[in-house]
């Protein structure tokens, strides 16, 4: 089955982290585009989301800081449609104690082809790009094959009780 398209609002849903010694980095790129980040809904992790909060003065979905789940919170958004965009400016020279949260969010912006930016110049390409003010048509993979591939040992009758009833909803 070919993948479905979704056409995200033209109000796109940013997701915005920053670990401690890139939070200067996302500050300064965040203040630069203001007036562009004002325009779409912010989310971001804990304390990544205070402090842009403060410095914008634009509202952001704050939801628990990186290291205790807003990671992983941020990667169940995306799996449920919720973020099309994600700006995570993660640090490479500091071990993190959620390296493996760090992992999976960046694993499953992949997996629903997220458009996501891991630093500044990435971060500038794509904010600055006409597609942001486009009815850009994102693919969203089908993992309805991966879902009912056969199982060793199990019938494929009891394999698709497993299913979940939606594949993954987008915002229309
Ligand atoms: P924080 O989390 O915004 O709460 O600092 C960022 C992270 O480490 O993932």
């Amino acid at each position: 089955m070919p993948p479905k398209k979704a056409t995200p609002p033209r109000v796109r849903k940013i997701a915005l982290i920053a670990h401690d010694h890139k939070k200067k980095d996302l500050v300064e790129w965040a203040r630069f585009n203001r007036g562009t980040l004002a325009k779409h809904e912010l989310f971001a992790t804990g304390t990544t989301g205070r402090i842009v909060e403060e410095v914008l003065g634009v509202p952001v979905r704050q939801l628990q800081s990186g290291p205790i789940g807003g990671d992983q919170q941020i990667g169940a958004m995306i799996v449920d449609g919720q973020i099309d965009f994600l700006i995570f400016f993660w640090d490479p020279l500091e071990p993190q104690p959620h390296d493996p949260d760090v992992k999976a969010l960046l694993r499953l912006a992949v997996v629903w082809n997220i458009p996501a930016a891991c630093n500044r110049a990435t971060a500038d390409y794509m904010i600055s790009s006409p597609l942001m003010s486009s009815d850009y048509e994102r693919l969203v993979p089908d993992y309805g094959a991966y879902r009912s591939r056969p199982l060793p040992g199990i019938p494929a009758d009891d394999a698709g009780r497993a299913e979940p009833a939606e594949d993954n909803p987008q915002p229309a």
